[in-house]
């Protein structure tokens, strides 16, 4: 009769995911036992499969060297020892329980642990847990029905239905409310039956090490996904850059529009930080709902120029810094490309080196730049439409005035517009708004044109960003035959 786990938060899904991670040890397919958001398999492979998986995942960096001369009992002992940081004093891993059961069983393996001394501790390991799992199956079972899979009985425990505790999941265990509280339901009538209780004996296996102390795993409503984000944080040892990168679009890849963008705006983070033997403090983030709201408005609008930029953009979303700087950065990297290029000077980052190659290549700020300006507004709850309005009308505000000086200067403009710019650049640097419109003053009258009133009144309301980054895009822009990558734009629509 097949079996069902059932995958609803972030500990099931760690169960799920460390369960589906040993037994890719055991040459099992992930896929072939996920059925929607649960896994489905046999009795004989809680049994037997099972145990073999657990045992390998616990073995799978031994190597002859390591053992050394430490004897077979010692090695696998230590093995089930480490387990204690998700399941202290667990059948599978209680000190004084533990060794007595695994000094019996050694004997059978003696002999092929001088031959081959990983494959006897494993063979030693798989046994002694398959010989857990088999007793905690056949207990006597209690009329209570399992809270987690809701189909199959609680066992009964020194003569009580057997509730999820410490054993099963001892980072929860912190304060002694803590599992209670994470359910939602005041008493622990957590029943647990003897099947669900062997899956959560892999969560530990879902989480990554990261530091000495740290794991990380990362949740989505979606088993699939959950697998491979957690599989991606395993390849690049934690949340960074790499990984951000490589999630967000292994999720665009994978699944369809809608559904990514629910998924990303529920990705969760769960890391457990281990403080002594028995607790730890366990820290979780989601995405920010107005940074998810931002994805979904504009992700599909990010632009070809900004390519390069992509990882750096995300890890500037998920850690709250402004998106401005990174603009800003391009901003040096286009007007100071020949300084930072005879200088030489290490390595630039990604975002100088986007603005160095528009300086040498296209010679113009493109329009599209101004996506992580508006990104950033709607990050910071601002209205969409007064924000593309505002922008829109920075952006040819500063392309008008740069026609202005074309027929006012002929050639020598590209010098005058170059030196408005600096200035222009050095004020939203510093934030200066009085700098800002002194600089925009002198040049319109240059032109002998009246500033537009609309900057006066604009500048008032702390929009000084939006207007200033698309004036200056404006300026060194170069309007409708511009490329504007995937996306065709009218500066004035
Ligand atoms: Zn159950």
């Amino acid at each position: 009769m097949a079996l069902r786990f059932y995958v609803r938060d972030w500990l099931s899904a760690s169960a799920g995911v460390g369960l589906l991670k040993a037994l890719s040890h055991t040459g099992q397919d992930p896929d072939s036992i996920i059925e929607g958001t649960s896994l489905v398999f046999e009795e004989e492979d809680v049994k037997d499969r099972f145990p073999l998986a657990l045992a390998r995942k616990l073995t799978e960096d031994l190597k002859p060297e390591t053992i050394g001369d430490k004897s077979l009992v010692d090695v696998a002992f230590a093995r089930l020892l480490s387990l204690n940081d998700f399941y202290s004093n667990s059948p599978l891993s209680n000190p004084s329980s533990v060794k007595k059961k695994v000094m019996e069983r050694s004997k059978e393996f003696e002999e092929l642990f001088s031959l081959d001394p990983v494959g006897a501790v494993r063979q030693l390991i798989g046994t002694f847990v398959s010989d857990v799992f088999a007793e905690l199956l056949g207990r006597e079972l209690s009329d209570r029905t399992c809270f987690f899979c809701g189909e199959r009985k609680a066992y009964l425990y020194k003569g009580k239905p057997k509730t999820f505790e410490a054993v099963n999941f001892t980072p929860l265990s912190a304060s002694t409310s803590t599992v209670e509280n994470f359910f939602y339901n005041g008493k622990n009538n957590l029943y647990l039956c003897a099947h669900c209780e062997i899956v959560f004996y892999f969560a530990g296996f879902g989480f990554t090490k990261v530091a000495r102390d740290k794991y990380l795993f990362v949740y989505v409503p979606d088993l699939k996904e959950t697998v491979t984000l957690n599989s991606l944080l395993e390849d690049h040892k934690g949340i960074n850059r790499g990984w951000l990168g490589k999630a967000v679009a292994e999720i665009l890849k994978e699944t369809e529009r809608r559904k990514a963008e629910w998924i990303l705006e529920n990705i969760y983070v769960v890391e457990i930080e281990k403080v002594s033997e028995s607790t730890s403090n366990i820290y979780s983030f989601s995405i920010q709902p107005r940074v998810a709201r931002a994805i979904d408005a504009y992700l599909d609008k990010y632009p070809k120029p900004l390519n390069p930029l992509f990882s750096q953009f995300l890890e500037h979303l998920y850690s709250g810094r402004s998106l401005y700087t990174l603009l800003l950065e391009v901003f040096y990297g286009y007007f100071y490309e020949e300084g930072l290029r005879r200088s030489g000077r290490g390595k630039v980052s990604d975002a100088l080196r986007v603005g160095m190659n528009l300086a040498r290549n296209s010679k113009y700020l493109p329009y599209s730049l101004l996506f992580l300006s508006k990104f950033q507004e709607v990050v910071d709850m601002k209205d969409k439409s007064q924000v593309e309005k505002q922008v829109n009308w920075a952006y040819s505000e500063g392309l008008k005035l740069k026609e202005s000086l074309y027929r006012e200067l002929g050639e020598k403009a590209s010098d005058r517009i170059r030196s408005v710019s600096y200035s222009i650049l050095e004020a939203i640097r510093r934030r200066d708004i009085d700098a800002f419109q002194q600089n925009l003053i002198r040049v319109y009258l240059s032109v002998e044109r009246e500033i537009p009133y609309l900057f006066v009144e604009a500048l008032k309301d702390g929009s000084f960003n939006r207007i200033a980054y698309a004036f200056l895009v404006g300026l060194n822009g170069r309007g409708k035959g511009e490329e504007y990558g995937t996306e065709a734009h009218d500066p004035l629509g």
